[in-house]
């Protein structure tokens, strides 16, 4: 099962301006369980505020 936020995570917004590849996605989104490993998603669970630009392995994109 993919992530619960697949569809309405930041990145999609990213992703459909060309401003990051479908790499995020593939590696982390759409899995059966590596969004677990998500820093965004991780955050999100303990409700801890997380920037739109801020990719799954934590890096800040400019
Ligand atoms: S970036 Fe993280 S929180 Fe957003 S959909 Fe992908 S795995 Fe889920």
């Amino acid at each position: 099962m993919p992530c619960k936020w697949l569809e309405v995570c930041p990145l999609r917004a990213y992703e459909k301006k060309g401003l990051i590849s479908d790499k995020w996605k593939k590696e982390y989104c759409q899995t059966k369980s590596n969004w677990k490993n998500c820093k965004r998603y991780k955050m999100s669970e303990k409700c801890e505020h997380h920037p739109d630009n801020m990719m799954p392995d934590g890096t800040i994109k400019k």
